[in-house]
């Protein structure tokens, strides 16, 4: 059996699907690796690293496919679909939700992809999880690419000259990536609050010592963990609690997102505009609508003094340590594929794992409830 991971195209996109920590591990599983030359290049793995590994530096996309699955970070590109072949199999983080077109794009060509956004998020699917592992790290970063565009500063500073108040930061969305921002947020000194939706978000904020403001409201939290749209009466009672708090707030991280539909609006224009000149906003939740209006994706819209960020892509944007930990996720992935007897591909659709972010099968069928009449 092969696994191939191609070098990946997309804009914005650093990260790679396997390391030369995993590679050593694939071959130890006993499978073999055909990696693209330079597919590391942008997370400084340079291809003899891979060789030392045990994998086979291959010239271009066409020898990556040759394999039996095919290891990507983001969902292929046209180009990459016309050399997906029947029976191949495709693992990856494959954004189906926006992408429904192509979901029956992969049927067509009869290949077996799994979605891994679409993993349940259960005690045996954590070391596999890669929502978790990147928003870890976004939501890390998210707040050093806040302060770059913040002139004053975090910790409250005692000089001779006097005392520099903490900056308030203001976290809107206290899942992984939210928790992972205002741990960091603390670290360096703020004085931070977050909100979330979620009763249990509430204890959480708490635990990592923010307060939490906001309201909760009956029933937000789906069965799944995640978060519900909420009605507009709801919606409307939110943005009033935030709107009142949002005007004294030195910089707000938002990290809201609704599986599967465009991402909540939480922060209005009319709350831009109540902030003070100098403060930071930056929308974690861009690429998927936004949490914040006015928000452009890689854009620093400026509004009345107040810096809206949109960074693209943020966990890619510490490419060597996502990938560390998403091939990792993909290696732990790809164990429950191989039998350990023979070595070849088994797909056992009675493990929840398997049933929970396969897409389609071999015989062209579109196999997952959620897209099965998209
Ligand atoms: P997410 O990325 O889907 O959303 C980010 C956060 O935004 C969530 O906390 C959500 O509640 C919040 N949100 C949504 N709408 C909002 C609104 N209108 N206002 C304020 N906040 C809003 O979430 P996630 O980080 O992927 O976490 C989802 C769930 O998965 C959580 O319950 C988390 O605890 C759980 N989880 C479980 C495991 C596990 O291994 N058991 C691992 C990771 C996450």
């Amino acid at each position: 059996m092969k696994i191939g991971v191609p070098k990946e195209r997309a804009a914005h996109e650093r990260r790679v699907a396997a390391t030369p920590e995993t590679v050593k591990k694939l071959k130890a599983l006993g499978v073999d690796v055909l990696v693209e030359a330079g597919a590391g290049a942008s997370c400084d793995i340079a291809d003899q690293l891979y060789v030392d590994a045990g994998a086979e530096i291959v010239p271009d996309p066409a020898a990556v496919f040759a394999a039996d699955i095919v290891f990507k970070v983001k969902r292929p590109d046209e180009s990459e679909m016309a050399l997906l072949r029947e029976g191949q199999v495709l693992v990856g983080q494959l954004d189906p939700y926006m992408n429904k077109d192509q979901v029956q794009a992969y049927a067509g060509r009869k290949a077996v992809a799994f979605a891994l956004e679409l993993l349940p998020r259960t005690t045996r699917g954590q070391a596999m999880d890669v929502l978790s592992s990147q928003a870890n790290l976004a939501g890390y970063k998210s707040v050093l690419d806040a302060l770059e565009h913040y002139t004053r500063v975090m910790p409250m500073m005692m000089t001779a000259a006097g005392t520099v108040t903490a900056a308030k930061v203001f976290v809107m969305g206290a899942g992984v990536a939210g928790l992972q921002a205002i741990a960091t947020a603390r670290r360096m000194g703020a004085v931070v609050t977050a909100t979330d939706v979620r009763p249990a978000a509430k204890e959480e904020i708490a635990s990592l010592g923010a307060k939490f403001v906001g309201f909760i409201p009956e029933g937000a939290a789906t069965a799944g963990g995640y978060a519900r749209a909420l009605t507009p009466e709801e919606q409307a009672k939110q943005k009033e609690v935030v709107a009142d708090h949002i005007k004294n707030q030195d910089i707000v991280i938002t990290t809201a997102l609704i599986p599967g539909r465009k991402a909540p609006v939480l922060v209005t224009e009319a709350m831009v505009a109540s902030m003070k000149p100098g403060s930071v906003i930056l929308d974690l939740a861009v690429e998927t609508g936004g949490n914040v209006e006015g928000s452009a994706v890689g854009e620093v819209v400026v509004k009345n003094g107040v810096k809206i960020v949109g960074n693209p892509n943020v966990a890619s944007r510490l490419a060597p340590a996502a990938s560390l930990l998403y091939a990792r996720n993909l290696l732990n992935f790809v164990t429950l594929l191989v039998d350990k007897e023979t070595k070849g591909l088994v797909v056992n659709r009675e493990d929840e794992l398997i049933k929970g972010t396969q897409l389609t099968d071999a015989t062209g069928a579109v196999v997952h409830d959620a897209f099965k009449s998209a």
